[in-house]
């Protein structure tokens, strides 16, 4: 047996002792060092569930809750399934999310972050708030050496800001506007600057989280500012909607010059109402970004982790034991937003 954070309902995460799980053919096991507790974790917690398999087992996986949540993980492989050939045990390594079909359209054009049945480790699949966890060897990738375990736990949301600005085809010297400062727009904002935006506008209500985002080197107003924000109208090329784009996309298409690209990066709960003209006059345009490739997103990003052109350390606000991870992770995500952007879980601990 061995300790896990399990997802049961809303507000009912449980740490418990549950089977330790051995991996089935093409998976690993690997022994977790650390897991980051994402905003779609805190969403799950407080408004689930949205995205976990709770009415029924999920298709690709066989799963449903109760649940061990955790997707943002790093940690060294510890046993290897039948058939895997990619990682050996020992290795260090950091997965992607995203458990896909391999025989569907998506898949097979090679873009597995939109399979069409995906999965996703710790909602559809047991995850990594554990000491270990089971995975498919297509989700692993094998860590450079120079490259710390903690900023490779980062990996995951942070390439979905690499993705991001790949997807809004990101031109040298042009203008960026990120709508909120979590650890994905901070992604995005840090992306930006490191491949090629001649400026990066952080859109946060948070003052802390304007601070860090000035530290990388964006310029960053408040949303309630709306002299600031009216400034900004029509200025921007990309604009990245990180946070409730239902709520935020009609602020993006504002931003957007001509030829502007306002690229859906968050979850949205509800329907927006948009003025589509604006993308008729001026051809802006609106895209999705799902998630990451991660055989293209992670090598680039642990590059720049490397190069020091991203800072992971920034990302890192506190590092708990999963004893305490429903007080001092998940209530304290909800209700400490000034102190806390991400928060490391250490299994072990
Ligand atoms: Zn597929």
């Amino acid at each position: 047996m061995m300790k896990a954070a399990v997802w049961h309902g809303r507000y009912d995460i449980r740490v418990e002792q549950v089977p330790e799980p051995s991996p089935g053919p093409r998976e690993v096991k690997v022994e977790v060092a650390w897991c980051g507790i994402s905003g779609t974790d805190v969403h799950e917690y407080e408004s689930g569930p949205i995205m976990i398999a709770a009415h029924g087992p999920h298709p690709l996986t066989g799963k449903r809750a109760p649940i061990v949540m955790g997707h943002e993980l790093s940690g060294r492989v510890a046993e290897l399934g039948s058939g895997v050939e990619s990682v050996s045990v020992g290795d260090r390594v950091a997965a992607n999310s995203i458990i896909s079909c391999g025989t569907c359209r998506a898949c097979l054009s090679g873009f597995p972050n939109v399979c069409e049945v995906g999965a996703l480790i710790g909602l559809s699949s047991d995850g990594a708030f554990a000491r270990f966890v089971c995975l498919p060897e297509q989700t692993l990738y094998r860590l450079p050496d120079a490259l710390d375990l903690a900023h490779a736990a980062l990996l995951e949301p942070m390439s979905t800001g690499v993705r991001a600005i790949r997807r809004a085809r990101l031109q040298a010297g042009e203008r960026i506007a990120v709508i909120g400062g979590g650890t994905i727009g901070m992604g995005v904002l840090q992306a930006g600057l490191a491949l090629g935006a001649s400026d990066v506008l952080l859109i946060e209500p948070v003052a802390q989280r304007r601070v860090i985002g000035e530290r990388l080197g964006a310029r960053a107003i408040d949303p309630q500012d709306t002299e600031a924000l009216a400034a900004e109208a029509s200025q921007v090329d990309v604009v990245a909607s990180c946070v409730s784009p239902s709520q935020t996309a009609a602020l993006g298409i504002e931003l957007l010059r001509v030829h502007g690209r306002l690229v859906i990066v968050g979850l949205s709960l509800e329907s927006a109402l948009l003025d589509l003209n604006r993308l008729l006059v001026g051809e802006r345009e609106i895209l999705g970004t799902a998630g990451r490739v991660h055989r293209d997103d992670f090598p680039t990003l642990a590059s720049l982790m490397m190069r020091g052109v991203v800072d992971a350390e920034a990302m890192i606000t506190t590092r708990i034991a999963l004893d305490d991870i429903v007080h001092k992770g998940f209530e304290a995500m909800r209700r400490e937003k000034e102190t806390h952007l991400k928060i490391l879980v250490d299994p072990s601990a």
